[in-house]
This record gives structure tokens, C-alpha cells and sequence, in this order.
């Protein structure tokens, strides 16, 4: 093969480069491409429809999936161009739910690799194994040891399509662009049986590393990150609690870094009770929340509540006082002996209840948040109970999937005569009742994300801030329009959220110059710079040769 052939072969198999049909005749004749494709050159709209078109044929979502990740491995631009037309509708399909289905499947449907993996084997190397990563400029990493992968527990390395389908929503949802980005799996092994006995397993077969060892490895980790892409935010995702909260704990006051599991929930929790707090017409610090379930969603959610109300004046302990909780073994109340320090600020003085309408009667809370895991435990009494002693009373019910919600929206509008203020962490279609439509929000996590990522990216931020999930979440609430607000919804629709999402990442990004922590000078224009910098699915007008 002579060198052109091979530059104009690698051309079409290079995903940054190729365009497909959309190559024009000038393009193909200078890139020797003549011959190579199908002779009349189409648009990248054109392309858009077919890839559309095509999506129809297939019966399955994880087809549907697997037909993404090839178009994603072939021609990246259209690829964008496809999910960015319509986010709303594609993001279920590059991420939750059907991400879930690839990860679980991963083994057994894997065809191309993408990203990087770093497996224990490796430690002492892991500079090296990152240093293989074609591109040198990385701003922004999603990385898993895939041992919490959504609800599904530990998939070991198939968590990779975590990092992959999050960060894909980064650029879709933010405008992130593609090629500052990384993802990447630490493989310590897995605990999962069927994964170890499986032939077809590509992690290392060996049960997960725990302890010293294995903070060893992430503490080399993120020194090798550090040292070859300085200018990065290593976001956390998908590991298990007893990781998650000391990895953040240790690295938030050092590096560029947050878990979007604990910081983005806590965020987007928050922005659904401002959002609420428009409906009631009451404010953030007069509110007293009653949480089911104790784990880190709940004292994720507690702590940025807190606060946010100590913005508002109050002192953090009479913030704290205001948030409660309620575990399998009843109201977390200072006489319990089974509280962890992570529990312990929101364990208070009260008698010892394992009545969860008991303990409503007593606290009045304004709001009940589940992130119990335990579906239907906000049931008939429950709601009735919290439509008592509020008029408007908040339900979250946040515990995913859909299958594990401690109540419907159905459930919570009829039990409470329509005056519930719901979201919830799963979807749930509109309701009517007695003619009255109401819109159930969904708490998703992708009003943050993104967003928290763009702005990080435009002002190459030193630090990633409670304070900056706080004002996240004030943007978040604040594009809710009255009409949104009159029908129930009291989170913006998902359907401009790359619009929602920039206005988000300004408001940030203000925040970030204002307090000191941006690593860029300030520009003139915020959002325009963001605007500027935000990716476009467009064909260059220059195609560079390989
Ligand atoms: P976790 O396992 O750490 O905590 C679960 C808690 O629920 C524990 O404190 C447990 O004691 C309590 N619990 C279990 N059974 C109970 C019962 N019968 N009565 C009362 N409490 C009970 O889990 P987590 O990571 O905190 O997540 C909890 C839920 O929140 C999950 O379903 C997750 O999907 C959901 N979540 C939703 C979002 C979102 O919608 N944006 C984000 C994060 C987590």
C-alpha cells in the first residue's frame, strides 16, 4: 500500500476525522478519498436523518446502544450530531437506563476499546499505562472502579460504559468538548461470582483489593493524573460508600475533584426543594426535612441543605438541627448506639420512634426525601400524614429505579388532594386527576453534571466547592417558569437542557472568578466566552490530513 492509500484509508477509520459522505469532491480528490465512497457527498443533516432513520429499524434499546458506540468508534462529529439534535431523547439511550444493560453486558458485547484501564497489576506504572492516551490536553476525567454501577452493584470493569456514556453527556448536555475528555476504569478486581466464572470476563480475575493496597493505588493514581494532565477534574462515579466518601474527603481541599454521586445528588435534591420553595412561597431556612434512609444520599443531601441555609443566616448547627433522619431501625435520635460520625450531625434529641408517621407527627416536616432503596414506604398513612401538617407538602421519593420509588406521583397527588409538591429520582408520566394535570419532576442528576463541568473547563477552576453546588442549584432553580411552576413541575424540562445547562455553567463560572478560584483571568463576557468554547457538531472547514 502506498503512503497516500494508507493516509486515505486512515482518514476514513479515524473517528476525529472521518466525515463519511459528507467528504465534498474538492475534499475527496485532494485526500485521494475518489472511489472510496459512494460518489454524491451529502450533509451532515442528511447524515443525521439516516443515523435516525437507521435507530428505528433496530427493536432494542441496547441495539440501539451498540449502533451509537459504533457510529461514536467511526465518525465522532456525527455522532454528537445525532445525540446533540435531541438529548432529551438520545440521553436514555447513551446513558441510564440503557447504559446499565451494556455495563451488565459488557463482556459479552465489547468490540472496541475506548478510554484508558488501569488495572492493580499496573501499580507503580500507572503513569506510564496514562501516558499511552493519544491526546496530551485533558481537562476533564470521569473515572470508576465500577463497584456501584447505578443500582446494579459491582460490574467490575464493564463500569467503563459509566465513564464513557457520562462524559459523552458532558459534551452532548454542556458543550464539553470531546477530545479534552477521558474516561477511565481502575480495575482492583471484582466481587462478583458470576463475572469471575465467566469465560468471557476481559477485568482481572481476582476479588477487589481492599485497604492500604488499595489506597496506594489511588493515591499513584491521582499523582500520575496530576502530573500529566495538570490542568484536569478527576470526577468520581460509581464507586461503593465505604470508597466514595474518604476518597472525596481526601482529595476535595487538594486537587480539582468532586463525585457527582454525592455532590451533583445533593445538588440536584437541593435544586428540586428551591424549586418547591416557589410553589409554597416559604423560605429555605424556616424548612425542616425528614430523610428515609440514612446513607450517603441522605446525609449528601442533609449537608448541602444545611448549607445552603447557613447562606440564608442560620448558624450550621440550627441548620443540621433542621434535617432528620430515619434508617431501618427507626429516627436516628441521640440515644441510638448504632450512628456513624457520618450520621452523627443530623442525629438529635428525640424519643426513640421506629414509626416513620410517628416520627412525621412529631418533627412536622415541611418536606420527606426517600433514599431508602425500599420502594412503597411512603404509603397511604405516610402521605396523609404529611398532607396534615403541611398545605403543600414536599415528596421526594429519590430511590432509583423506577421499580425502588417509595411512592408513585399518582400516589402522592390522590393521598394528598393534589397538594403534593413531588419529584421524584426516577421518571413518572404526567397524572390527571378530576381533570387536573399534574407534572411529576424528575431529580436528574444531568442538570448538574454538565454544567458543574463546563464551568470548571471555562475558567480552569483550582477547586471544585460545596458553594459551587449550591449555586448550581439556585440556577437550576430559577429557570422554572411559571407555567412549569403551575402545573407541578419544579424542575426546567429536559428538552433545552444545553441551553439550561450554559446558563447553569455562567452562573458558576461567576461564582468561581468572584471567589478567587479560577485559574484563567476573568473574561469580559461570561456566558459568551462559555458559548465560544462550547463544542459544535460541525465538520471543520479544514480536513487535516493523518
Ligand atoms: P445506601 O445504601 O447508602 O442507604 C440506604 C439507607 O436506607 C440506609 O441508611 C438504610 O438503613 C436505609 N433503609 C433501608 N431500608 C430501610 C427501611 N425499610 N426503612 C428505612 N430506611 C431504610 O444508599 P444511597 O447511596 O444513600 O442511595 C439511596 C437511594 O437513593 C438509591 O435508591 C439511589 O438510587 C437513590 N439516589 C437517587 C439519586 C437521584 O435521583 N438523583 C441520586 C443518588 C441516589
Amino acid at each position: 500500500m502506498s503512503s497516500s492509500q494508507q493516509s486515505s484509508t486512515m482518514l476514513l477509520q479515524n473517528p476525529h476525522l472521518n466525515r463519511g459522505t459528507a467528504f465534498t469532491i474538492d475534499q475527496r480528490a485532494a485526500l485521494g478519498l475518489e472511489g472510496l465512497l459512494p460518489p454524491m457527498p451529502t450533509t451532515i443533516q442528511t447524515q443525521v436523518a439516516r443515523i435516525i432513520m437507521q435507530l428505528d429499524m433496530f427493536d432494542s434499546d441496547i441495539q440501539k446502544y451498540l449502533f451509537l458506540s459504533d457510529l461514536h468508534a467511526r465518525n465522532e462529529v456525527l455522532y454528537y450530531a445525532v445525540i446533540m439534535s435531541d438529548p432529551a431523547k438520545f440521553m436514555p439511550l447513551v446513558y441510564t437506563p440503557t447504559v446499565g444493560e451494556a455495563c451488565q453486558k459488557f463482556d459479552h458485547i465489547f468490540h472496541s476499546a475506548s478510554g484508558v484501564y488501569l488495572p492493580i497489576t499496573a501499580k507503580g506504572r500507572l503513569r506510564e499505562l496514562l501516558s499511552h492516551w493519544p491526546q496530551s490536553d485533558i481537562r476533564f476525567i470521569v473515572v470508576t472502579d465500577g463497584e456501584r454501577i447505578l443500582g446494579l452493584g459491582d460490574l467490575g470493569i464493564g463500569g467503563m460504559g459509566i465513564p464513557v456514556g457520562k462524559l459523552a453527556l458532558y459534551t452532548a448536555c454542556a458543550g464539553v468538548p470531546p477530545h479534552l475528555t477521558l474516561p477511565i476504569t481502575l480495575d482492583v478486581g471484582t466481587n462478583n461470582h458470576e463475572l469471575l466464572e465467566d469465560p468471557f470476563y476481559l477485568g482481572l480475575r481476582q476479588p477487589r483489593v481492599r485497604g492500604a493496597e488499595y489506597d496506594a493505588f489511588i493515591a499513584e493514581f491521582v499523582e500520575a493524573v496530576q502530573s500529566l494532565f495538570p490542568k484536569s477534574c478527576l470526577q468520581w462515579e460509581d464507586f461503593a460508600n465505604i470508597n466514595a466518601v474518604p476518597i472525596l474527603e481526601r482529595y476535595r481541599d487538594k486537587i480539582c475533584t468532586y463525585n457527582d454521586d454525592i455532590q451533583g445528588t445533593a445538588a440536584v435534591a437541593l435544586a428540586g426543594i428551591m424549586g418547591s420553595l416557589r410553589i409554597t412561597g416559604q423560605k429555605l431556612i424556616d424548612q425542616r426535612f425528614l430523610f428515609l434512609g440514612a446513607g450517603s444520599a441522605a446525609t449528601g443531601i442533609a449537608e448541602l441543605i444545611s448549607e445552603a441555609m447557613v447562606l440564608e443566616g442560620l448558624s450550621i448547627d440550627e441548620a443540621r438541627a433542621r434535617n432528620w433522619l430515619f434508617d431501618v431501625n427507626g429516627l436516628m435520635e441521640s440515644s441510638r448506639t448504632d450512628v456513624a460520625d457520618f450520621q452523627k450531625p443530623f442525629t438529635h434529641d428525640h424519643a426513640p420512634t421506629k414509626s416513620f408517621v410517628e416520627a412525621i407527627e412529631s418533627i412536622k416536616p415541611n418536606g420527606i426525601i426517600g433514599v431508602s432503596t425500599v420502594p412503597k414506604l411512603f404509603n397511604q398513612q405516610v402521605i396523609e400524614a404529611m398532607a396534615r401538617v403541611n398545605d403543600r407538602p414536599i415528596i421526594f421519593p429519590y430511590s432509583n429505579p423506577t421499580s425502588r420509588s417509595e411512592c408513585t406521583a399518582e400516589e402522592a397527588y390522590k393521598w394528598s388532594d393534589c397538594r403534593a409538591v413531588f419529584a421524584s429520582g426516577s421518571p413518572f408520566d404526567p397524572v390527571e386527576i378530576n381533570g387536573k394535570k399534574l407534572v411529576p419532576g424528575q431529580g436528574n442528576n444531568v442538570y448538574i453534571f454538565p454544567a458543574m463541568g463546563m464551568a470548571v473547563l471555562a475558567t480552569e477552576a483550582k477547586r471544585v466547592t460545596e458553594a459551587m453546588f449550591i449555586i448550581a442549584a439556585k440556577a437550576v432553580a430559577a429557570q422554572v417558569t411559571d407555567a412549569n411552576l403551575a402545573v407541578g413541575l419544579i424542575y426546567p424540562p429536559t428538552s433545552n437542557i444545553f441551553d439550561a445547562s450554559l446558563q447553569t455553567a455562567t452562573k458558576i463560572a461567576e461564582y468561581i472568578f468572584d471567589n478567587g478560584l479560577a485559574g484563567v483571568a476573568r473574561p469580559k463576557d461570561i456566558e459568551a466566552h462559555i458559548r465560544s468554547i462550547a463544542y459544535k457538531p460541525v465538520y471543520a472547514a479544514e480536513v487535516i490530513a493523518p
